[in-house]
């Protein structure tokens, strides 16, 4: 759950929300209560504790290549990108396409 920093336009001050991507957005500032508050750009922080679906749902270049570097190095067809005789038995390999 990311968390979204806000700045209130009548104290100046900022504060964070914990927010769902459904939430609708804080409206009123929580130090002073007055409005409007500004949402700033882009959340400051993601909460990973007990989540896992930022590694499973959304791969990175970055996270793909750490798996592969955790993988011992005296086996040849881990990368099925360079597999061409279906020798690394994966479902995805180009070579079964
Ligand atoms: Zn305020």
């Amino acid at each position: 759950m990311p968390v979204y920093e806000y700045e209130c336009g009548t104290c100046g001050g900022r504060f964070e929300v914990l927010q769902k991507f459904s939430d609708p957005e804080v409206s009123v500032c929580k130090l002073c209560n007055a409005s409007p508050v500004t949402k700033l750009l882009s959340p400051t922080a993601f909460v990973l504790k007990g989540s896992g679906w930022y590694a499973t749902d959304y791969p990175s270049e970055k996270r793909k290549k750490a798996m592969e570097s955790e993988k011992p190095a005296a086996e040849p067809a881990t990368s099925t990108a360079g597999c061409s005789a279906g020798t690394c038995g994966s479902d995805s390999c180009p070579s079964k396409s």
